[in-house]
């Protein structure tokens, strides 16, 4: 399930007018800033053109919760799906069966959409800031209802 979401969050850090950030994405991981990260240098000194919200505000935990929640079922979907016999298509079957390394992914997947958030966020894109996590979450679980919802392959052994 990575290689879909991970194309759509790109396609999102490609978003016109996001560009003041671009060439910032590989370090977006350690941008991710601390939980109290309330005393942004000189926002608080000028005076703010719109209501300007903290990052770690209650909505912005409760999706990244989201988020976060809406990846460990597709890290569990797709174990599941593993196990019925299915193949996994987006990812590589060796990939999904190194549960750790797999696990890894997932939370990257996590930082990634957390890190463009932060980024909307910090070029004063806030709509789009939400809606990084709402997709993100909306594909992550539709990704799981998909997998569970596969019909299980029996193999055809005769008896
Ligand atoms: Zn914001």
């Amino acid at each position: 399930m990575l290689n879909g979401k991970t194309f759509v969050l790109l396609a999102w850090l490609a978003v016109p007018g996001a560009g003041a950030t671009r060439g910032q994405e590989p370090a977006i991981a350690a941008q991710i800033p601390a939980p109290d990260d309330s005393a942004q240098p000189a926002r608080s000194q000028t005076t703010p053109l719109r209501p300007e919200h903290r990052f770690w505000d209650k909505k912005n935990a409760w999706l990244f919760a989201g988020v976060g929640a809406s990846r460990a079922l597709d890290y569990s979907s797709t174990l599941n799906l593993r196990r019925r016999g299915n193949r996994e298509i987006l990812v590589t079957n060796d990939l999904v069966d190194n549960h750790a390394a797999f696990a890894v992914v997932e939370a990257a997947g996590t930082a990634v959409s957390m890190g463009a958030s932060y980024l909307f966020h910090r070029s004063g894109h806030h709509k789009l800031e939400r809606w990084t996590s709402m997709v993100h979450i909306g594909l992550a679980t539709s990704g799981a209802v998909r997998n569970y919802g596969l019909k299980t392959v029996h193999p055809t052994t005769a008896p």
